[in-house]
């Protein structure tokens, strides 16, 4: 019943972050050039994720929201068992929309339609009109978990809950230099990216110029990595003397998608040895490329924890690889 199916939803997207994250995605998928975030109080009353991407037309947006997978989540036994593998396949805005209250308005790119604006709320849709709006879609996710109350006491601090927001859409911005991402929070932008620039340039938007202004080269590939599944390595290390004392500017990817590993880890912290003090990490954002049947990323569908069949290969390929950008600058 939808008592079950909104617990079940509540477990799914957890947090705000979690909508935030699906939402990006889809705007990149549907080849936006521009993706603006805004939130309040931590995404807790309200998501906005505004896209120029392809958009879609009335039909389209009646789809988005259909529950698409044939395992219906069903019964409790699912929530044991289901729910956690099944993640969010097909079924981002259609979960969202179970636990808030939900206002899409799309218009498709180049195309006659002038828009439509679809009203969903709790799991039901109570609307679909036309509706003027700009080619691409707005996606809004107000009062998330207001219909389920115990999911919406877990949340954290405004504070927290938009750390968490604002490490997703980093981690999005960070990867995607080409698409221009900003990010507001109650009416304060916190950073917006130009979409014109490289990797050194969104850096720069996102963490400021003294962090950009640090960061070191790594571009290893082939012969330049010791063996082991990667294929390449790249991306931007901070000077040993720009560092912080939490793991959150460790941006790392895998074959483009944002990923935590302790491998990866390791291998960054062991390649900068003594130069960082205790407990300090450096700011990193590091393409890895590996052959997709080297990674488990069934670690924690979630969070996005990977594990690689030779984890031991992997940290000393990474450390390899960050180790001599470092040495190429004297460190
Ligand atoms: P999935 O992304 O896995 O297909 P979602 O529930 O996230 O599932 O989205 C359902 C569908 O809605 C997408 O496949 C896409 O066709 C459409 N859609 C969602 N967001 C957007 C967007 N920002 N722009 C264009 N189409 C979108
Ligand atoms: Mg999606």
């Amino acid at each position: 019943d939808d008592t079950v199916a909104r617990i079940a939803a509540g477990e799914v997207v957890e947090r705000p972050a979690s909508a935030v994250k699906e939402l990006v995605e889809n705007s990149l998928d549907a080849a936006a050039s521009s993706i603006d975030v805004t939130v309040e109080a931590g995404g807790t009353d309200l998501i906005r994720v505004a896209d120029d991407g392809d958009g879609m037309t009335d039909a389209d947006l009646r789809a988005a929201v259909r529950q698409h997978t044939t395992s219906k989540i069903g019964g409790l036994e699912d929530l044991e068992s289901g729910v956690r593998t099944l993640g969010f396949r097909g079924e981002a805005l259609h979960t969202i929309g179970a636990v808030s209250r939900l206002r899409i308005r799309s218009r498709p790119r180049d195309g006659d339609d002038s828009g439509t604006e679809l009203v969903y709320d709790g799991g039901d849709v109570v609307s679909v009109d036309p509706a003027g709006c700009p080619e691409g879609t707005i996606v809004e996710v107000e009062d998330l978990f207001y219909n389920t109350p115990a999911r919406r006491k877990f949340l954290k601090t405004t504070a927290t809950e938009f750390a968490h927001v604002n490490r997703v859409v980093t981690r999005y911005a960070l990867a995607n230099p080409d698409v221009a991402v900003s990010l507001t929070h109650d009416g304060r932008e916190v950073f917006s990216t130009t979409g014109q620039g490289d990797l050194q340039a969104a850096v720069m938007a996102v963490y400021g110029r003294e962090v950009a202004s640090s960061m070191i080269a790594v571009d290893a590939d082939g012969g330049d990595l010791p063996p082991g599944p990667l294929e390449a390595v790249s991306g931007l290390v901070s000077h040993p003397e720009t560092n912080r004392s939490t793991r959150e500017y460790l941006a790392t990817y895998v074959n483009g998608r944002a990923v935590t590993s302790d491998a990866i880890r390791e291998g960054i912290m062991g390649a900068y040895g003594t130069q960082l003090g205790g407990d300090r990490y450096p700011f990193v954002v590091c393409f890895l490329e590996v052959p997709g049947d080297a990674v488990d990323v069934n670690v924690h569908p979630r969070k996005r924890e990977v594990r690689f069949d030779d984890d031991d290969a992997v940290r000393r390929q990474v450390d390899a690889a960050v180790e001599s950008a470092l040495l190429e600058h004297g460190l």
